[in-house]
């Protein structure tokens, strides 16, 4: 599907104002309690998923939307959102600002459109007419110096590894070790939330492993991001990740520049 560059407006006129909101309880007042699989949500993943769907709705009226704070019980439509409202819910709590607003547009199991938004810098990341791009939103929402990206190839790749998942120290230099031998790395670095697949995009970094269960709105947008730079994310048994999968479950991934 093509989205046209009026509803590209739209679409990024919709994270912006997330983001506003989510900034604006992030310095004033959060609010958290407990979901049924024991992860946080608080009043701005709420807020944040409001207007996301409200806006989404409007817009796009013949898309149904599966969100995290909102899951659609059944089988997945061939043509959905997956959003994510807050991604980094442990960072945002943290403080540390690495989180993101995320939009995926899934067609057919495969991710055809996606925008990751990262209000504390105003970092943008969106696909358009399968290419990916970044820019910084102005104070108004205007995207400025809007620059094309694709993935670098390099020697040594460089590894990026989630932020909250933390070792013990004694065992740090053991798993370095591991992990430079198994991606022929030379190097680490570590970022919460869905802005890890953007970097590769962008060049900045080369796999990102992540082993365990991810939801498909937590990949869906970056994803996009990452394919249209030229990378991709593939299961343990070499498969391109797709989506509409049963509860919306990922298994371990490897997304790779
Ligand atoms: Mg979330």
């Amino acid at each position: 599907m093509n989205i046209t560059p009026e509803k590209l407006d739209e679409i990024i006129r919709i994270v912006h104002l997330a983001g506003i909101e989510i900034i604006k309880i992030y310095k004033k007042k959060v609010t958290k309690k407990y979901k049924s699989d024991n992860t946080p949500v608080t009043n701005a993943d709420i807020r944040a998923n409001d207007i996301i769907c409200k806006g989404l709705k409007l817009h796009f009226p013949e898309i149904s939307i599966v969100s995290e704070e909102q899951i659609k019980k059944g089988k997945a439509a061939k043509k959905f959102w997956l959003v994510d409202p807050l991604d980094g819910t442990k960072e945002f709590l943290k403080g540390n600002g690495e989180f993101t607003v995320n939009i995926g547009l899934i067609e057919n199991k495969k991710p055809v459109f996606g925008i990751i938004y990262m209000p504390t810098k105003n970092k943008l990341y969106f696909t358009k007419d399968k290419k990916s791009y970044f820019s910084k939103l102005s104070k108004k929402g205007q995207p400025t110096n809007i620059r094309k990206i694709k993935v670098k190839k390099r020697n040594k790749n460089i590894v990026i590894l989630s932020r909250s998942h933390s070792l013990a120290k004694s065992e740090i230099e053991k798993a370095k070790k591991m992990i430079f031998r198994r991606f022929n790395a030379n190097k680490i670095i570590r970022s919460g939330s869905s802005i890890k697949l953007c970097y590769i995009a962008h060049g900045l970094a080369n796999v990102y492993p992540r082993f365990g269960t991810t939801m498909e709105w937590d990949t869906a947008a970056g994803d996009a991001i990452l394919r249209f730079a030229g990378g991709r994310i593939r299961t343990l048994d070499r498969k391109i990740l797709c989506y509409g999968k049963k509860n919306f479950k990922n298994t371990s991934f490897i997304a790779r520049s």
